[in-house]
């Protein structure tokens, strides 16, 4: 169960309310530090909200122990999730209503869901030796299948077969753990792995030219709804194409995965490309490099402008891709899980991305929140980038 954040402040007023009622007969300063740290925390002063309940709390912990939820809150919201976590403990330590428990128990659940968040898996480009590769690399006479919980597999390599199943499976619960947390999948996906670019692109659903994979989805004739990923075994030189495990099914996966769960909604173009490349197994830290560059100087795309994009021109897409990635990567690691969930929930009932991401923030309509999260963003994408042509050359993919 997610707790949301109107959970959140409900829970939190509550534990205000109760120490009003008792300002009577305990102590009117705990009251007072009580509606202070409240108002911090409406007002968004995490740092202030945790100071004001910390000291309450401390100076008075029999009278002020709700305020371990103040402190707790406030934490969470700074992303210190395992503070945070014991601030709850310490609510728990005194508080005997079971919906409350209920509430904090979940909380404390998100907080060590975030703080220790599922390490991407191995990518297979640095797992396979060279023999495996070699065997990989053979296109047999034969269609083998092979088949798991979510995909069937066509290839003409029982090994590879074997392999994108596998590998289908773990991008896919990745996806619905980080990109859309809670997402449930009951479908199953056909996914073809043609030998050659050649013959990719003969066979393929849908196949762009300038991709090794793509998705669709189409209603057969008997009105069932075909889920489809066409993907390539061999790069240009014959060799087994990592990228094609590593890179192209997670990123098909996570387009498919958004196209069903935006249905006729629109997402724009930046958001779904970026979610998509951070769906990969590996972080191509030359796109952070390219997006600090590009909005440090003058072939920038400016934030409005990339969110109206519907679809990119050979002379922009490497920026246009870069600076999707960096966007996407930063709200999702500025938002807490709820948040970012949150915010593609609003997207999808139709809000453009700023009016969604404050709507999921609870922050108060602002005209200038758009201009405000493209100098934010700027400043952070210029900073990382920086940081990351500091490490060169030891540092120029990695995961
Ligand atoms: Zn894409």
């Amino acid at each position: 169960m997610n707790c949301d954040r109107p959970a959140i402040l409900a829970c939190v007023l509550l534990a205000g309310a109760a120490l009003t009622a008792l300002a009577t007969t305990a102590s009117q300063t705990v009251t007072a530090q009580t509606q202070r740290a409240l108002a911090a925390l409406r007002e968004k002063d995490f740092a202030l909200a945790e100071r004001i309940a910390l000291s309450a709390a401390q100076a008075q912990p029999e009278r002020a122990w709700r305020t371990w939820l103040i402190v707790a809150t406030a934490r969470e919201r700074r992303r210190q999730f395992e503070a945070a976590t014991d601030a709850y403990r310490e609510f728990l330590a005194m508080c005997r209503c079971p919906s409350e428990r209920t509430y904090v128990l979940e909380r404390i659940r998100q907080c060590q869901r975030a703080a220790n968040p599922p390490r991407p898996p191995l990518p297979i480009s640095k797992r396979l030796g060279p023999a495996q590769r070699q065997r990989l690399a053979r296109v047999q006479q034969r269609l083998w299948t092979e088949s798991s919980q979510h995909f069937l597999v066509r290839a003409h390599n029982a090994e590879l077969a074997k392999l994108v199943a596998e590998q289908a499976e773990t991008s896919l619960e990745r996806i619905c753990q980080i990109i859309l947390p809670g997402q449930v999948y009951p479908h199953s996906v056909d996914v073809y792995v043609w030998p050659t670019v050649e013959e990719y692109l003969k066979h393929a659903a849908t196949a762009p030219e300038w991709a090794g994979g793509s998705f669709s989805i189409k209603r057969s004739d008997d009105g069932q709804v075909v889920r489809r990923i066409d993907l390539t075994q061999l790069d240009g030189q014959g060799r087994f194409d990592t990228n094609t495990l590593d890179r192209t099914l997670p990123h098909e996966m996570c387009h498919l995965v958004l196209a069903e769960y935006f249905g006729d909604a629109h997402c724009p173009l930046a958001l779904n490309e970026g979610l998509a490349m951070m769906a990969e197994a590996t972080v191509d830290n030359r796109r952070l490099l390219l997006a600090g560059a590009a909005l440090a100087g003058s072939g920038r795309i400016p934030l409005p402008e990339l969110l109206r994009m519907e679809r990119c021109e050979s002379d922009n897409a490497e920026v246009f891709y870069a600076e999707s990635f960096s966007l996407a990567a930063y709200l999702h690691a500025r938002l807490t899980a709820d948040e970012f969930r949150e915010m593609l929930e609003h997207i999808k009932t139709g809000l453009p991305l700023d009016e969604a991401l404050q709507r999921a923030l609870y922050v108060p309509p602002d005209e200038r929140f758009l201009a405000r999260l493209d100098k934010a963003w700027q400043t952070e994408a210029i900073r990382q980038s920086q940081f990351l042509r500091a490490l060169e050359p030891t540092m120029t993919a990695s995961r």
